[in-house]
């Protein structure tokens, strides 16, 4: 096929939109994403969400916001046709969900659109139709103040997009979700979304995100968390996380918000699992809400069609302030609940706080002379935001701790310099619940403490709870250069295999940091000239037998994070108290005090619970009472 005037021309306007349409419509949980995000950005307080065939066949929002003029409902559904930004340096100052202005034209190109609207200060309302992206109809109409958009037959003229969608329920199931999601980041707006007429979900306006939650999740989910908080003077880092009783097979409960407007972000998830390393089961995750708010020029959001992601400009900054206010709240966690809770409405809608942010630090933003470091500095005292400040500026305002974590990863590095053990170094806030103040009733099976708890029965696993104790004072001494060996009175002779010999004489460095001081000769016997000065000398035998056997495919090098944690957990695991030890209560009486002074004391160093209570409930309800 020749053409002698050339082949290449332009898409007509119509095709143009439908190949664009795909990058923000992807299924109809999409069209009610950016119809709900519309309506937020109008200043609706109230949004109605009908579909109905999962969405496929009917997605309409209704929400009473600012409405539109007739020129501009019919300007709206053009292609980049956005009240939003101007000019390309507004990008740098977004406060609303929208700025593309792509979502109407898309939605209209792949369905038979119908938008209503009207100002308050209009007497009429005025209606648009389009179908496939071609308006049909334009005219006045009845209706109250707001705006009401309705798609139908999604993909009904790009048959090779709804093959691809999934089954009506699937679809519900993701529009849900979305809702969801988006009336987290609102509590002050109500929303109700109604699946072929039935009502499914109905959060009226809440006056707290905690209320919010539990609108969302009920009750029983809603008490299973805590708060926590990190305020720096233009970085607030909040929200609810799970206690460690509270996992889920997948991370689906893992809820984050950048400036109010909810992200899939990497790094952050990244963040939120690490926080929670060792309280939880392998391949379990939290369900945790995690809102990060930052001035809008310290993030971009423009780089993702559905604006789905965003990119920071101080990553490393953000990691550290999230990762940090979640351990700190989890280190000082038992599980009775606090009745903490967040006072949204006084912080104004998120996306209203990130602007209060962007005006608070304008003069900064003309220097340029913001960093990752001043991110996380102290904010000034500003008694109008009532801003927490929960630990001491200090503590994370070190450049250099920014950028360790910016690598997203902890460096293998940082472990063999004794005073700079990042990766290890956890806060210890002593838990305001007290095991050893709790009345002792006695010893279960040898095996577990019975005690009288605030609200029933509480048994503690001893050997979970002393196997906690151990990894946490092993650690400590870890951190700061080295497990602390006693010498032994008399050096230990050992016979080990061939192969195992040379790997044990080239890691003899490595085994005086675990604690084990050894001589190796060359040949197949080692000696061991002392052990971890916290195990008694028999046990330092026996724990370097085992560490011996323990041996995986990289030797006994504790140059990464991985392997450090595993060897000393082995140690904990294997040098704490036994199932079926009797104990006295003179040594119950001292492992719930030194457990009282442990971080981290409701699981084990594997994730499995130091403690479980039987409420007095519970019991009621075994007796029938
Ligand atoms: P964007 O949100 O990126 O600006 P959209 O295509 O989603 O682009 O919307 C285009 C414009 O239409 C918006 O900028 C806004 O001015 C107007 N608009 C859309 N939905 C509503 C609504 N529910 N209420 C009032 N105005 C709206
Ligand atoms: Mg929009």
């Amino acid at each position: 096929m020749e053409h002698d005037e050339g082949i290449v021309h332009v898409l007509d306007e119509q095709v143009a939109s439908q190949i664009a349409a795909g990058e923000v419509v992807e299924r109809p949980a999409s069209v009610v994403k950016e119809l709900i995000e519309n309506a937020l950005d109008a200043g609706a307080k109230r949004i109605t969400i009908d579909i109905a065939g999962g969405g496929r066949e009917l997605v309409r929002v209704s929400d009473d916001g600012c409405g539109m003029s007739p020129r501009d409902a019919e300007m709206c559904l053009r292609r980049h046709a956005t009240s939003k930004i101007r000019t390309i340096k507004d990008l740098d100052n977004i406060s609303t969900f929208g700025f593309r202005g792509e979502a109407l034209a898309s939605i209209a190109s792949v369905s038979r659109l119908e938008l209503r609207t009207r100002r308050p200060q209009d007497e009429f309302g005025f209606v648009v139709r389009a179908v496939g992206g071609e308006g049909v109809e334009a005219a006045q109409c009845a209706m109250a103040p707001g705006t009401q958009v309705e798609a139908r037959d999604l993909f009904f003229n790009t048959p090779a997009r709804l093959k691809f969608l999934k089954s009506a329920i699937a679809e519900h199931a993701a529009i849900t979700d979305c809702v969801e999601r988006l009336a987290l980041c609102r509590p002050d707006v109500s929303f109700r979304l109604n699946n072929n007429q039935r009502e499914r979900l109905d959060f009226p306006r809440a006056s707290s995100l905690l209320e919010r939650i539990r609108q969302v999740f009920g009750d029983k989910f809603a008490n299973e968390l805590v708060s926590f908080k990190f305020a720096a003077e233009r970085l607030l880092v909040r929200g609810f996380a799970s206690r460690p009783t509270l996992s889920f097979a997948s991370s689906r409960m893992m809820f984050v918000f950048v400036n109010g407007r909810p992200v899939r972000d990497k790094l952050l998830s990244r963040a939120v699992v690490q926080a929670y390393a060792g309280l939880l089961p392998r391949d379990r995750f939290p369900a945790v809400a995690l809102f990060v708010d930052l001035p809008a020029h310290e993030v971009d959001v423009n780089v993702h069609p559905m604006k789905l992601e965003v990119r920071f400009r101080y990553p490393g900054a953000i990691f550290e302030a999230s990762y940090r206010a979640l351990r700190d709240a989890l280190a000082g966690q038992e599980a009775a609940t606090d009745g903490d809770d967040l006072d949204v409405t006084h912080l104004g809608p998120l996306v209203c706080s990130a602007e209060t942010e962007v005006r608070g630090s304008a003069s900064d933003k003309a220097e340029g002379t913001s960093s990752g470091a001043q991110l996380l500095s102290a904010p000034p005292s500003q008694p109008g935001l009532r801003l927490v400040v929960d630990r001491s500026p200090g503590q994370v305002s070190a450049p250099q701790r920014a950028s360790v974590s910016s690598s997203y990863a902890f460096s293998p590095a940082l472990l063999n310099m004794p005073n700079r053990t990042e990766a290890i170094d956890q806060p210890s806030v002593p838990t305001s619940f007290s095991f050893a103040e709790l009345r002792l009733l006695g010893q279960l099976l040898a095996s577990y403490i019975v005690l009288e708890g605030h609200d029933g029965l509480l048994l503690v696993d001893q050997h979970a709870a002393h196997e906690r104790i151990t990894y946490e004072k092993l650690r400590a001494e870890f951190k700061s250069g080295g497990i602390k060996i006693q010498p032994r009175l008399v050096p230990y002779p050992l016979e080990v295999s061939g192969e195992l010999a040379l790997e044990v004489t080239s890691a003899v460095s490595a085994f005086r940091t675990l604690g084990f001081d050894l001589e190796a000769f060359g040949g197949r016997t080692v000696v061991l000239r002392g052990s971890p000065a916290l195990f008694g000398p028999e046990e330092g035998v026996r724990l370097f037998r085992d560490l011996l056997d323990s041996v995986g495919s990289d030797g006994f090098a504790v140059d990464n994070l991985a392997a450090c944690e595993a060897k000393l957990k082995l140690l904990a695991c294997h040098g704490s108290i036994r199932a079926g030890k009797t104990l006295s209560q003179e040594e119950m009486a001292a492992l719930l005090r030194e457990l009282d002074q442990t971080p981290f004391n409701t699981n084990c160093p594997h994730g499995r619970p130091v403690f479980v209570r039987f409420g007095l409930n519970q019991i009621e309800r075994l007796f029938r009472r």
